[in-house]
């Protein structure tokens, strides 16, 4: 044990030294909280060492923290009393490439005794990955980022003003070409900073609605992909800043209109083999790969408070919008919340499944815990897939989708944390400290937002994820 630690500080110190010869002045230490935002503290890069040692100092009252930063409380947290200790992931740490001296490294959090915090997010994910190995399954996963960007106001590049008229700078159609051309030092500065700090861009996209781009990235562990998914997100916003632009990831950017999703992309292996690729099966998943899929999507009422957890998203998940509205899935169709991307058959690793539904305003390590969760519960209840939907279940009528046994997911926050609170299998495996806390933030939005219109809504939440 004692050798363990002084070989961990060992290599801290050689880290630190590295960065500082890189240039590198400070480290940003993130968390996210349960409303979704990456709160951070930061340290110069010479206290790396002690930072990974003794961790810093950082209170939980952010579990119970709020979107617009108000404070509520659950049962086991809340107040002005104690002290957490962020711990950055030394195997995480990257220098970030569009924030000259800087550095960023994922936290997990831990009591003063070192025992880990039941909220922490991070270790939730970890602990739901640990919990899928023991029963053989290994996860790969992937989070797509969507934004929308626009002109940041003159003189204040990083203002967080809520409803100025939107400003494009780029006009061009929607997929179409025309913006990639327009903003194309700003895209290429995109994918050049996201490789150098060593994402593996897959691709990058004019999206829907105005000013909206989209790009995905390697798939990797769940942790990795949710630690993917924050150093992608704040990738994007430095690169934006530094061309005097700004970026929404915000589930509804303009009420009304197609809005920013954050599906989550997973694939099932089994000593090293897909279950996507399965001989003789149908669609190619083998029976546990079915069993998990099938957890997922009965589990998706609950989920969506975990991957769609503001009023805002409420907004985007509109029928016919592409966010998967309805309790269903399908092979390739994009109006299914859960979708089965079947891949080149010669590829394989090309069999997929995306949770469509989940936005950017989720913590993405609630999102891929709470997934897992619902995935091995489909594996223990021998869950199976029921038939697979085509075409728009929003196009059908109300009889024709009850004849398919189609129902729509939660269409309030309300609802989807109601579905939460009653979820046996989600509250055991969050645990009743980080479920409550989730809980409570959930209810102290909906209350947040009783009164507002869809409009002040998408303008309150614009520019906080
Ligand atoms: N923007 C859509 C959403 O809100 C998704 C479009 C797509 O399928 O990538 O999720
Ligand atoms: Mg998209």
């Amino acid at each position: 044990m004692g050798s363990r630690a002084a070989e961990q500080r060992q290599e801290a110190r050689q880290l630190a030294a590295r960065l500082s010869a890189e240039g590198v002045r400070n480290v940003a230490l993130t968390w996210v909280d349960n409303a979704g935002i990456a709160r951070v503290k930061t340290v110069p890069a010479e206290r790396l060492a002690a930072a990974a040692e003794r961790g810093v100092g950082m209170s939980p009252v952010f579990d119970v923290f709020t979107s617009d930063d108000a404070i509520t409380a659950s049962d086991h947290l809340g107040g002005p009393d104690g002290d957490l200790r962020l711990f950055p992931d030394l195997e995480r740490v990257t220098t970030l490439a569009a924030q000259p001296g800087w550095a960023w490294a994922p936290a997990d959090r831990y009591d003063q005794l070192g025992l880990p915090h039941p909220a922490c997010q991070r270790q939730f994910a970890r602990r739901m990955t640990e919990r899928a190995a023991a029963a053989g399954l290994e996860l790969r996963m992937g989070f797509e980022t969507e934004w929308v960007v626009t002109r940041a106001p003159a003189g204040h590049p990083a203002a967080t003003g809520a409803d100025e008229p939107l400003d494009y700078p780029c006009t061009g159609p929607a997929y179409g070409m025309t913006r990639v051309v327009e903003l194309s030092d700003y895209l290429r500065d995109v994918t050049e900073a996201l490789s150098v700090q060593g994402i593996d861009v897959l691709q990058l996209h004019p999206e829907y609605a105005p000013g909206q781009f989209e790009v995905t990235t390697a798939p990797g562990d769940p942790v990795r992909a949710a630690d993917d998914v924050v150093l992608v997100r704040e990738t994007i916003r430095a690169v934006s800043v530094r061309h005097g632009l700004r970026a929404s990831f915000a589930p509804s950017v303009v009420a009304g209109q197609v809005g920013n999703g954050c599906h989550l992309h997973l694939s099932l292996y089994r000593d090293g083999t897909s279950l996507h690729r399965t001989p003789d099966a149908q669609w190619g998943l083998a029976p546990d790969a079915s069993a998990f899929l099938g957890g997922i999507l009965g589990a998706l009422p609950a989920l969506l408070a975990l991957g769609c957890p503001s009023p805002a998203s409420y907004l985007r998940l509109q029928p016919s919008h592409w966010a998967g509205v309805y309790q269903c899935w399908g092979v390739e169709n994009r109006e299914a919340a859960l979708r089965l991307i079947t891949g080149a058959p010669d590829d394989p690793d090309g069999g997929h499944a995306e949770v469509k539904t989940f936005d950017a305003a989720a913590n993405p390590y609630l999102a891929v815990g709470a997934v897992i969760a619902a995935g091995l519960h489909g594996i223990e209840s021998a869950t199976r897939l029921p038939e697979p939907q085509t075409g728009d279940p929003g196009v059908l009528g109300v009889r024709e989708r009850a004849r398919r046994g189609i129902v729509r997911l939660p269409a309030t926050l309300t609802e989807a944390a109601d579905r939460l609170e009653k979820s046996a299998p989600l509250y055991e495996a969050m645990g009743e400290v980080l479920h409550g806390a989730v809980l409570a933030v959930r209810r102290a939005e909906e209350a947040h937002f009783a009164e507002s219109e869809d409009d002040a809504i998408a303008a309150a939440t614009r520019w906080r994820w």
